[in-house]
């Protein structure tokens, strides 16, 4: 038994249940419960907290979100092979574990709770930055998620936290830029995890702007797909499609800059002038 939770230890659970990591689903577990709760904690407060967790697996950073108070963790895990050792945890913590077997990519999370939720995740890194797309783009803003803690590459991370003048700056920078506020909190080693993946990854804090400067969102995506899609020409070359210098000249924007040292107030200055 764990002193953490009086569970079997992730390493026996992993035995117990068959659970040979499959890289195809991502699975790079984390079986330090000290490296959970840790995880768990920047997403406090937690106390009486709804919280959406995405791939579970054999459950390090359920059982910490558990034991660090949330009320109600809903987890959505596609491998069907966790669902018994999950299955533990639930009968663990009555009332407080649901879970959801499914794909992540299909299941809008403010579908499987009512009012507002955090979003925690190790997340599988092949549909990372798919699941973060989705979560800041959609429809009705500010959404009703208040908060995301999620693992990342390193690089995705640097990525999603990138300004002006940042090698890293891109569409994912100026999207989380526009609706959010993010910040890496810090690094976790391969050593961490089992198998450890190639590179290191990065916890990342999101935070949902309550008014993001007004645009559209397709026409902020516009802007960023045509600007970033040649991002080493200059501003009246990459935005030809969308309208170039005249484009430009209406919201007085250099042409000759590049889309690396655009601010994000000046994408979406540029994205409200694409119907003007
Ligand atoms: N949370 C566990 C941990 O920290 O040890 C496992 C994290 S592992 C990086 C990613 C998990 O996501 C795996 O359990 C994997 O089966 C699951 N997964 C992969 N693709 C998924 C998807 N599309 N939808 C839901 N879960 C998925």
């Amino acid at each position: 038994m764990n002193a953490f939770d009086g569970l079997p230890p992730l390493r026996q659970v992993l035995e117990a249940h068959g659970l040979d990591p499959r890289k195809a689903l991502g699975q790079n577990f984390l079986l330090d419960l000290n490296l959970t709760g840790r995880i768990a904690r920047q997403a406090m407060p937690l106390e009486g907290a709804t919280v959406v967790e995405v791939g579970p697996g054999p459950g390090g950073l359920t059982r910490a979100l558990l034991a660090h108070g949330a009320g109600k963790v809903v987890a959505i895990e596609k491998d069907p092979r966790c669902l018994p050792a999950l299955e533990q945890i639930a009968h663990h913590y009555p009332g407080r574990l649901e879970v959801v077997e499914g794909d992540a990519l299909a299941v809008d999370p403010s579908t499987l709770c009512e009012g507002p939720f955090k979003i925690v995740a190790n997340l599988p890194y092949n549909v990372g930055t798919q699941l973060l797309l989705d979560w800041i783009t959609g429809p009705s803003w500010p959404p009703r998620w208040t908060d995301l803690t999620l693992m990342f590459q390193k690089e995705v991370a640097e990525r999603i936290v990138a300004g002006p003048d940042d090698d890293h700056y891109g569409r994912l920078g100026v999207l989380c830029g526009w609706r959010t506020e993010a910040e890496i909190l810090f690094d976790v080693s391969r050593e961490a995890f089992t198998p450890p993946p190639k590179v290191t990854s990065a916890i990342v804090r999101i935070v949902p702007r309550a008014e993001p400067l007004p645009a559209r969102l397709p026409d902020v995506e516009r802007v960023t797909a045509a600007a970033f899609g040649q991002r080493r020409k200059m501003l009246r070359q990459s935005l030809k499609p969308v309208g170039g210098e005249t484009l430009l000249g209406r919201v007085r924007i250099d042409p000759t800059r590049r889309a690396e040292t655009l601010s994000v107030a000046e994408f979406v200055a540029l994205a409200n002038a694409l119907g003007a």
